[in-house]
């Protein structure tokens, strides 16, 4: 039987490095076009990309995917609100219900690139969509997902899609694995997919389960592009929602998009639940997050001798690490063993 490896179960061997600065290092990557100076993605959830994320992401060189749960109206008037800036911001749309009007509405307002966003992507409703909307946008960079296979990845790619992204069931708030059985370790997926999206071309967005910069660096040495990230942005004060004082202090909300409280919202009703909702401890501006990041990252490229993220793809020696080595590499003095 196969195994799945998840970001735990790995670490990165250091390697000899000519890397003078960590300054000096390209962690950036194109999509569509378009220069990113950071590989990093915020997820299209309803508590985390609206328009002020937007604007900050593409202030420090990452992209953001404004949410389909809401009218096609209040989507195209927050895309218009974060453009205003010359942000390079997606947005996301389904495959079924309004997906066309939403895609031509959206398309119309200037989004740089649209996001075909299911939880089971290596579907025929996602075959239909991305056929049609090739076909009708042939100049629009189309992003899909979610998969999580070699195959599913491979299918994607022929039905039209110019990145994909990979992942299923392993997000911070996602119950997927728990209420269906199925799923594959993000870091898994990578590894399968890489070979796939190296042969087409087509860009790999590692996404669900990224909870710090050393993660968001195995995902690009196992072979991602970018990385989308929900629970690390999520908290912020750019996140859509309230801040709530309470007695653990000040906390927001994130979803799952598929939790009760988010189906029941943007549907008015609730079919598999595949998530959670819960407070989290509210974190301030976003900057000090993508800066921290970005710091971690450029470091994490250095321990590879990696100037950019082709060399990182050659360099990149992961080891399997046991039980016992993966608390070494935590924190361990805070467990007090
Ligand atoms: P995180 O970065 O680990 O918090 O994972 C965020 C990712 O989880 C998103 O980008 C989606 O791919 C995925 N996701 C969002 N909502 C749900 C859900 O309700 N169930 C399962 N996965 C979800």
């Amino acid at each position: 039987m196969k195994i799945g490896l998840c970001f735990d179960d790995v670490l990165l061997q250091p390697q000899y490095s000519e890397v003078e600065s960590r300054a000096s290092i390209n962690i950036g990557n194109e999509l569509g076009a378009r220069f990113c100076a950071l590989p990093i993605i915020s997820s299209p959830m309803d508590t985390v990309t609206e328009s002020e994320m937007a604007v900050e992401m593409s202030f420090y060189g990452g992209l953001a995917i404004i949410h389909r749960y809401n009218s096609i109206e209040k989507q195209v008037e927050i895309c218009r609100f974060a453009g205003e800036e010359d942000a390079h911001i997606g947005a996301a749309i389904g495959v079924t219900a309004d997906y066309l009007e939403r895609a031509d509405a959206l398309v119309e307002c200037g989004v740089s690139f649209l996001c075909i966003d299911v939880a089971h992507a290596h579907h025929m409703l996602m075959k239909r969509a991305l056929t049609i909307l090739k076909k009708r946008f042939p100049n629009t960079h189309i992003m899909a997902g979610n998969v999580a296979t070699e195959q599913a990845f491979k299918a994607l790619a022929n039905w039209g899609a110019d990145s994909i992204k990979v992942g299923i069931g392993g997000g911070s708030i996602c119950s997927t694995r728990i209420q269906t059985g199925h799923g594959i370790p993000t870091l898994q997926s990578i590894m399968d997919c890489k070979s796939i999206a190296a042969q087409t071309g087509v860009k790999l967005i590692a996404d669900g389960g990224i909870k710090n910069s050393g993660d968001i660096v195995k995902a690009l040495a196992a072979g991602a592009d970018f990385v989308m990230l929900g629970s690390l942005l999520a908290g912020t004060y750019e996140t859509p929602g309230q801040i709530v004082t309470t007695p653990k202090g000040k906390m927001k909300i994130y979803r799952g998009m598929a939790s009760k409280e988010a189906q029941n919202h943007w549907k008015g009703s609730v079919s598999s639940q595949e998530g959670i909702s819960t407070y989290i401890p509210y974190k301030g501006n976003v900057s000090k997050i993508l800066r921290d990041l970005e710091v971690g990252i450029r470091s994490g490229f250095s321990y590879s001798g990696a100037k950019n993220l082709t060399e990182l793809w050659e360099h990149a020696i992961f080891i399997q690490q046991t039980n016992a080595s993966c608390k070494e590499s935590s924190t361990h003095i805070l467990s007090g063993k």
